[in-house]
């Protein structure tokens, strides 16, 4: 049971065809309406919407203060491996490439863990590619015991698991789940995942499902944009986000738009996505979504994640690296993909505080839940 069966109801060319015929006044109608339908995303993803992107602006500002108030919180992540059984046309982790790998000891992501500790962070994301050999479950439930000596929240973008192993990861520590369908074409899937486990698009769909029925707190998807076209990408990434609210409403959901970025490999995007589209998504997922979070990683220019800082965005990553060790020990291992924004945390926090906003370094803290359900 999980979103593939709701996704039936939802054919790709149809959402297209439906987004590609909406018109101004369409548009207008789902600026101005209090409760949004899936047709009023539809319009605010259209071409026409376009000609209405400073209103767009303006609303998701308003509405994310209301919601949120004026803050931003920030995060890193930690790439534990870089080992990888997938073949992903779009990775530097791609199993085919010739990069340097590593799997960090349990030791060494402390030791990164202290560098980003130092610099201020209290909430982490442990990333690594799906090779259960090197990084186990075993493996992620001690990383956890460690690191929670020192974060308030820890969370992980790893491969999909079960229930079980979900439930087992939360009672060491990590509470949230960050995992993206990278395409919701499932012809494009096929075509950009050509082997390896992450060839099973139901499998990833449901993923967070059974995310939140182990109990996380919070559950964060995401579409990497660039594989195909966004605004069918956006119509899905906000059901999908919508459907886990209804469902999973003890977890605090977030969505995240990646743009896919150089990386060993040299892949192109098929579908590439202009700074001016990605702020129309964005302010179309807030008017859908109003207690959503809208997450904005370091992928992004310094320009870009400025200005789109007033207009949704809940949470930044900052100063990172996407290579294992690459904070502290292994200065010589590869990474992920190249990062846009090369600002230290503090110069992005000095940005957000610039702007009017608060960086928020802690927003949780395990010990609530003790005084919440003694
Ligand atoms: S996207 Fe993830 S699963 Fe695919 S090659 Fe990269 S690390 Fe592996």
């Amino acid at each position: 049971m999980g979103f593939s069966e709701e996704i039936i109801r939802y054919r790709w060319d149809h959402i297209e065809s439906l987004i590609m015929d909406k018109t101004p006044y369409d548009v207008e109608q789902a600026l101005h309406t209090e409760q949004r339908s899936p047709d009023d995303l539809l319009a605010l993803l259209s071409p026409p919407a376009a000609d209405y992107l400073e209103e767009m602006a303006y609303l998701a500002h308003k509405l994310t203060i209301q919601r949120f108030g004026r803050v931003i919180q920030m995060y890193a992540p930690i790439y534990v491996s870089s080992e990888c059984t997938n073949s992903c046309l779009y990775c530097g982790f791609n199993r085919h490439n010739k990069i340097t790998r590593a799997t960090l000891t349990v030791d060494e992501v402390f030791e990164e863990g202290m560098v980003l500790y130092r610099q201020g962070f209290r909430h982490v994301l442990l990333v690594s590619g799906e090779s259960p050999r090197h990084v186990n479950l075993e493996y992620l439930c001690r990383v956890a015991e460690k690191l929670r000596t020192l974060f308030a929240s820890i969370s992980i973008e790893i491969y999909p698991m079960d229930i079980d192993s979900y439930r087992s990861l939360i009672i060491s520590g990590i509470d949230g789940l960050t995992i993206y369908q990278e395409t919701y074409n499932r012809k494009r899937y096929a075509e950009v995942h050509p082997a390896g486990p992450k060839r099973n698009y139901n499998w990833r769909l449901d993923t967070p499902d059974r995310g939140g029925q182990a109990g996380f707190r919070r559950l964060n998807i995401g579409t990497l944009l660039g594989l195909s076209d966004w605004r069918v990408e956006g119509a899905f990434l906000g059901l999908h986000a919508a459907y886990l609210m209804r469902q999973y409403w003890k977890s605090h959901i977030s969505v995240s738009f990646p743009r896919l970025r150089p990386a060993p490999g040299g892949y192109r995007p098929e579908s590439p996505v202009s700074d001016a589209q990605m702020v129309q998504l964005m302010c179309a997922l807030r008017l859908w979504m109003p207690d959503a979070g809208l997450v904005l990683s370091t992928r992004e220019s310094q320009e870009l994640r400025d200005n789109l800082v007033p207009l949704g965005i809940t949470q930044m990553s900052a100063g990172s690296k996407t290579a294992p060790g690459g904070y502290s020990s292994r200065p010589d291992t590869e990474g992920q993909f190249e990062i846009s924004d090369h600002r230290s945390p503090e110069e992005v926090a000095r940005m957000i505080t610039f702007r009017g906003y608060e960086p928020v370094w802690k927003d949780w803290d395990a010990a609530f839940l003790k005084h919440s359900f003694p």
